[in-house]
């Protein structure tokens, strides 16, 4: 089977240096395609480097909601025409470290990276914490559902799962769907379309059980790959698949 690791930080310094060693673990696990998110100036450029040097991965380049002061629209607009770089990420709104920088600051600087995203006809990495209220606006009010809106490591409940894919969104799960205490994780994956589905590691965070506790790597979107084929009641190479197909269709490959 061959599965695609839709979000990871290949270019983070937990991974520096071990490119390779860690591009060849993902392939014992049958993770053969990576996308690697860029979150600031130093992020992006490194994702870019990465993509430009090994085949099996694409760059995205944005900055995340905690870098929202560093934006530079110049720089997104050069980045995101070289052929490497797939989409526009992570970019979103973050209001669990006391809501620094604050909500209106992080929320223009997603608004002008949406806009850059539909001129340019780009796919967007969503990143949303304690926020689903205003993110859930934002993108209704700024319809970019035809370049394609990634929802990362969605950890919502039935509730809204239901929402975002009503505004057609991706919905990627990370290894919290194999968590045991993430019930309503477990309820959304198993009620995500096929065909709305993907499938992300977040490396170096969120390692999916059974390696909890331990540093994540891009290898181990087998098992959150494993874990959503348990909850939906199918097997792993379906899940593998259409996620697989999914991942080329939103990303343009
Ligand atoms: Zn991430």
């Amino acid at each position: 089977m061959k599965i695609f690791d839709t979000h990871t930080h290949l270019n983070d310094e937990a991974f520096a240096g071990k490119t390779q060693q860690f591009i060849d673990n993902a392939k014992e696990l049958d993770v053969v395609e990576m996308a690697i998110i860029g979150s600031n100036e130093e992020f992006n450029i490194e994702a870019i480097r990465l993509a430009q040097n090994y085949q099996s991965l694409h760059a995205l380049v944005g900055w995340h909601p905690e870098f929202a002061k560093e934006y530079n629209e110049e720089q997104l607009v050069n980045q995101i025409k070289l052929p490497e770089v797939v989409g526009i990420g992570e970019i979103g709104l973050d209001y669990h470290w006391e809501e620094d920088p604050a909500p209106e600051i992080q929320k223009g600087v997603l608004i002008q990276q949406m806009d850059i995203a539909k001129q340019y006809n780009m796919p967007v990495s969503i990143h949303c914490r304690d926020a689903f209220d205003d993110m859930y606006q934002i993108l209704k009010d700024h319809d970019l559902s035809k370049s394609g809106i990634i929802m990362h490591s969605f950890n919502g409940d039935l509730n809204w799962l239901n929402k975002f894919l009503d505004l057609g969104l991706w919905i990627s799960y990370s290894g919290v769907v194999s968590f045991k205490n993430a019930p309503e994780v477990h309820e959304s994956a198993k009620n995500t379309p096929l065909d709305r589905l993907l499938v992300e590691t977040d490396a170096p965070y969120l390692t999916p059980e059974p390696y909890r506790g331990h540093a994540n790597q891009p290898a181990y979107t087998r098992y959150v790959v494993d874990a959503i084929a348990k909850y939906k009641d199918i097997s792993p190479e379906d899940i593998a698949e259409h996620t697989f197909n999914n991942a080329h269709q939103v990303y343009n490959l």
